[in-house]
C-alpha cells in the first residue's frame, strides 16, 4: 500500500501536462513572412510551436520545482527524465539520491521559471519585429556618421529600421556580415526604427527588437516538433541536438530580446550553442547557464520528446 501514494502523486503531477497548447495569431509586426513556408509549415505554425514548447518547458520546470518527488524517483520514471534534463541544463541536482531540492536549487529553478515566463510574455506581446528572410535589407552607408548598416526601408514610408548590433553597423569600407548565412537559422538585433522627414533628417527614433529567421537557406532542421517528436535515432539515448528546430530557434532568439544579460555565453572559446556546450556551461558556470538562450531552447525542445527516448517525459 505504501507505494501507491507516491504513484498517485506522480499521476496527479503528470496530469498537469495534459493542457491544450495555445494557438494564436502572431501579434508582431512581420515583414517578408506572408505566404512563406519552411518544410511545409507557415510562420504561424512555427510561432505557435515555439509558444507551445515554451509553455511545456515552463510547466515541467514548475512541476519539478514544487514537487517533493525525489524520495520515490526511479531512473526510468518520466519525472526522473524531466529532473535529469533540468540537472544537465541548469546545473541543479534534482536527482534520485537527493531527498529534496536544496534552497540554491530552488532559487535556480525559480529563475528558470521566471525566464520562461518572460519569454512567453514576449512571444505574446507586440514588441518584436519579425523578418523571415534577408530580402528586405539593404546595406546603406550614412556619410554623416561614416557608418554602414543593414537597413530596411518600410515600403512607401520614410521609416527605416537599422540593425545596430556588433557587426551590423560598421565604419564605411569594413566588410559587412551577411544577414543570413549557411550556419545561421536565426538572429536577433536590437535595431533602431528611425523616421525621417523629406530632407532625410531623423525626426523620431525608437529601439525595436528585430528577429530575422533565415528560413530559405536551411533544410536540415525540422520546422516544428510535435508533442511526441522522435528523431531518427538508433537508441533511446538519441542526441538532443537532433531536436533542433526552426521553432526552437525562434524561442532562442526571443531570449535575446529579454535584456542585455541574455546574450550567448562563451565556453571553451565558442558560443554555448548545442547540447554539449550547454551542459558544460551548466556544470561549470551555473549562473551563466541560467541566462544562456540555447539552454532554454534545448530544454524546451527536449520537452517535446517522445517517452521512448531518454529525454521524454510524457
Ligand atoms: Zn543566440
Amino acid at each position: 500500500m505504501e507505494s501507491r501514494v507516491p504513484l498517485l502523486r506522480v499521476l496527479v503531477l503528470l496530469a498537469a501536462f495534459l493542457f491544450v497548447p495555445s494557438v494564436a495569431a502572431i501579434p508582431w509586426q512581420t515583414y517578408t513572412c506572408a505566404g512563406k513556408t519552411y518544410k511545409g509549415k507557415t510562420i504561424e505554425d512555427i510561432y505557435n510551436n515555439a509558444l507551445e514548447m515554451a509553455e511545456r518547458a515552463r510547466e515541467r520546470v514548475y512541476a519539478v520545482r514544487h514537487a517533493n518527488f525525489a524520495k520515490f524517483l526511479k531512473p526510468d520514471e518520466p519525472f526522473a527524465c524531466m529532473a535529469n534534463n533540468i540537472k544537465w541544463l541548469w546545473g541543479t541536482k534534482p536527482h534520485a539520491h537527493l531527498k529534496t531540492l536544496t534552497s540554491a536549487d530552488k532559487d535556480a529553478l525559480d529563475t528558470v521559471i521566471a525566464n520562461y515566463d518572460k519569454a512567453i510574455n514576449m512571444l505574446k506581446s507586440g514588441n518584436v519585429v519579425l523578418y523571415c528572410d534577408s530580402e528586405a535589407w539593404d546595406w546603406l552607408e550614412t556619410l554623416s556618421f561614416m557608418l554602414g548598416a543593414w537597413t530596411h526601408r518600410v515600403s512607401s514610408t520614410e521609416q527605416y529600421i537599422r540593425l545596430k548590433d556588433a557587426g551590423q553597423m560598421l565604419p564605411i569600407g569594413e566588410e559587412r556580415k551577411p544577414i543570413c548565412s549557411d550556419n545561421m537559422l536565426g538572429s536577433t538585433s536590437s535595431g533602431h526604427r528611425e523616421v525621417t522627414n523629406e530632407a532625410g533628417m531623423v525626426v523620431d527614433r525608437q529601439t525595436v527588437h528585430t528577429i530575422i529567421l533565415c528560413l530559405g537557406l536551411h533544410t536540415r532542421q525540422p520546422a516544428t516538433l510535435s508533442a511526441d517528436y522522435t528523431p531518427a535515432v538508433s537508441s533511446r539515448f538519441g542526441n538532443p541536438d537532433d531536436y533542433g528546430s526552426a521553432a526552437g530557434t525562434l524561442l532562442h532568439e526571443i531570449f535575446h530580446t529579454l535584456g542585455e544579460g541574455y546574450d550567448d555565453k562563451v565556453i571553451h572559446g565558442n558560443f554555448a550553442y548545442r547540447y554539449s556546450n550547454a551542459v558544460s556551461l551548466a556544470q561549470t558556470r551555473q549562473a551563466d547557464a541560467l541566462y544562456n538562450p540555447d539552454n532554454y531552447r534545448i530544454f524546451a525542445e527536449m520537452s517535446m520528446a517522445h517517452s521512448k527516448t531518454r529525454w521524454g517525459a510524457a
